[in-house]
């Protein structure tokens, strides 16, 4: 048996119709932007595996760092004891987080970091005796898949099984110059005082790449600090360059209270999920009374073979080199949009940084489910690029190693794409 039969008789995929998918392709390996099939044949991962690879696959450097901590320390409880990974980790993302951010606490994945954000900010004003319970999230938000993420996540065909469980979030839209005014009414007037509002700066991934501006967003953010509302940045997708900046928060003066990372922190390698916090915030937590504890950890919580990756990861993002890639994806984009965004099939374009996004003109709405994606998703693998459309919308969002070549070449297959289907 093949890996495909193999694969087809035991595993569950995720986010996958396993009825009608189309049989996984074995991958054997991985180098730069490139991933390598068991039949040899390339493709170009062009959605960096699920929005985590920001070096590029199996990086010589993150592999050595990881080896070598294999050999010293795997794993060791994190409550009682420390190691040198997660303490340098902390003290190297505090450098270069938002000033105001003090604290780092560990988990596993992004879903994690998100859930430790919406406990650290529900106990913080449990902990000061303050009825605060209420969260404010945007539409069409995705925070991820457990079901607190879920509960601040809009609720959509993801969450439709799972809606009336899921506590009442208060759901506001995107800001924009015109509706500024209005949301900051909105919020200020909500029957009870909120807790806390959980965002995805500037650009909302999971919904289409839908994108909005670091100027609303920063007013939207004075307008809750001077309410006394906690911010919570979900960078687990925006982290680590995304955006063009180190982090999305870069683009604004307010700081969040709160920030969840993943995805990039690894460079792609492994899972670990990392919550940053004010003082002020940690600080609520402190008392004498064991009841003020945040009674959260998970089995491998700050694993120091995780913070291996993410730390070696994190001495190539650092590298001039990595910001000038950036540079040069984020100007190539933006060029490909200007040269395509009159074709007649293309609805609209955007662009933040390293992130491309284009929405297909279609007859039928805009959605997830839209058929055009199957068609799409195929033809693009067929000519050796993965591309994972949500529904309708194209994103381009690729390692930064990728090459100018490699990006013509995917460039190229959208246009042709384009003009034949
Ligand atoms: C992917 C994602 C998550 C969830 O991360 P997982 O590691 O998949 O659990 C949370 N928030 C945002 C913004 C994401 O894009």
């Amino acid at each position: 048996m093949g890996l495909t039969e193999r694969d087809l008789e035991v595993i569950w995929h995720p986010y996958t119709q396993m009825k009608t998918a189309l049989p996984p392709v074995p991958i054997v390996r991985g180098e730069g932007a490139l991933l390598f099939g068991e039949d040899g044949k390339e493709y170009i991962d062009a959605v960096s595996s699920w929005w985590v690879n920001i070096h590029g696959h199996a990086h010589p450097y993150i592999a050595k760092k990881v080896s070598e901590q294999l050999f010293k320390l795997e794993h060791v409880i994190f409550a009682g004891f420390t190691h040198e990974g997660a303490v340098e980790l902390g003290e190297r993302l505090i450098e270069i987080l938002p000033a105001n951010q003090r604290k780092v606490f560990y988990s596993d994945n992004g879903s994690t970091a998100v859930e430790v954000a919406i406990k650290m900010c529900l106990q913080y004003w449990h902990n000061k005796g303050e009825n605060r319970t209420k969260i404010i999230a945007f539409k069409n938000a995705y925070h991820g898949d457990t079901f607190g993420a879920m509960a601040v996540s809009g609720r959509s065909a993801f969450t439709a099984a799972f809606d009336q469980l899921l506590f009442e979030v208060e759901f506001v839209d995107l800001p924009t110059e015109s509706n500024i005014q209005n949301l900051k009414s909105q919020i200020s007037n909500l029957k009870s005082k909120p807790a806390c509002f959980i965002f995805e700066p500037l650009v909302q991934g999971a919904s289409g790449m839908l994108m909005y501006e670091a100027e609303y967003l920063n007013e939207l953010m004075a307008h809750c600090c001077g309410e006394g509302i906690l911010m919570i940045a979900d960078e687990v997708f925006t982290g680590f360059g995304r955006t063009g900046k180190p982090f999305a928060c870069y683009h604004v003066q307010e700081q969040p209270d709160v920030m969840c990372f993943s995805k990039g922190l690894t460079g792609g390698t492994m899972a670990l999920g990392l919550t940053t916090c004010t003082k002020a915030i940690y600080d609520a937590f402190l008392s004498d009374d064991r009841l003020k504890t945040l009674f959260h950890g998970h089995s491998f919580t700050a694993n120091p073979v995780a913070c291996a990756a993410a730390l070696a990861s994190l001495d190539i993002f650092l590298e001039p080199s990595t910001a000038n890639n950036i540079t040069r994806i984020a100007n190539k984009h933006r060029a490909f949009g200007e040269r395509i965004k009159h074709h007649p099939k293309v609805k609209t374009t955007r662009q933040t940084g390293t992130i491309f996004a284009l929405e297909w003109e279609t007859e039928s709405d805009t959605s997830y489910f839209n058929s055009l994606r199957d068609t799409l998703y195929k033809y693009f693998l067929a000519a050796g690029i993965i591309l994972r459309p949500l529904g309708n919308i194209i994103y381009i969002l690729p390692p930064y190693c990728i090459s100018n070549e490699q990006l013509d070449y995917i460039y190229g297959k959208i246009e042709e794409a384009l003009n034949v289907i």
